[in-house]
């Protein structure tokens, strides 16, 4: 199949409110113009070199995703022009985000990632870390972010239970902490090819998909 009967396979499999983030990482400038033309606008990437790469050469209506682990001396390659930041997985990236988007005068909207697998590989605030961190309010002293919601990624097992369990708990997460950050707290970035179902069955409105649109990727890029 095409990369665009992939995503209109996908597309029918979602609901009207939720957005597909195609995870284009690896992949040549070439496939993301493929999936572009098909009509798909929002792209994830884990590498900021290699979105920054991608943004430059492409068409600059597309909204850029940053899902993987970031490294913060790199914020400010992507901070002009970013859509939405979901690895933020621990307050210095918060805050280099923050010092770096006031430089480019912007405010840029980033997910807390949250630890909700049982492996140690994935990264995320755990839940006590996230509940320190949200009642801090240090997140208010950084007015060039703005917390749109929450990301994180199951445990990857054949266990369909486990993974519901995860997802539903940072569903609970997610209500939990909407009413510290109000209405523009509505991002819930859950699901990837292989669980996107079950995600969206508990609630998640933000899927991440690669390998089930553009094929399986030639080395693992966690
Ligand atoms: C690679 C990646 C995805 C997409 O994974 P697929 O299994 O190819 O759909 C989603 N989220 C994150 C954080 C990733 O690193």
């Amino acid at each position: 199949m095409s990369i665009a009967q992939n995503l209109k396979a996908i597309q029918a499999k979602l609901g009207d409110n939720i957005t597909l983030v195609a995870v284009s990482k690896t992949k040549p400038a070439s496939d993301i113009s493929e999936a572009y033309e098909a009509g798909q606008r929002h792209f994830g990437e884990n590498k900021i070199q290699e979105m920054t790469d991608k943004w430059e050469s492409l068409p600059k209506d597309i909204h850029w995703h940053m899902i993987g682990h970031v490294q913060t001396n790199k914020i400010k390659y992507m901070a002009p022009y970013v859509s939405l930041i979901h690895g933020c997985d621990r307050e210095k990236v918060l805050s280099v985000t923050n010092k770096e988007a006031s430089k480019v005068d912007r405010v840029i909207d980033v997910l807390l990632q949250v630890h909700i697998a049982e492996e140690d590989s994935k990264f995320g605030f755990d839940d006590a870390e996230l509940e320190e961190f949200v009642q801090s309010n240090r997140w208010s002293e950084m007015p060039n972010i703005r917390i749109k919601g929450l990301m994180g990624m199951a445990t990857f097992t054949e266990n369909k239970e486990q993974i519901h369990r995860e997802f539903a708990h940072l569903k609970s997460l997610f209500n939990k902490y909407q009413s510290v950050f109000g209405e523009t707290f509505n991002v819930l970035s859950m699901g990837m090819s292989g669980d996107f179902e079950i995600a969206i069955s508990e609630g998640s409105n933000m899927v991440r998909v690669g390998s089930s649109i553009f094929g399986a990727r030639n080395y693992s890029a966690q």
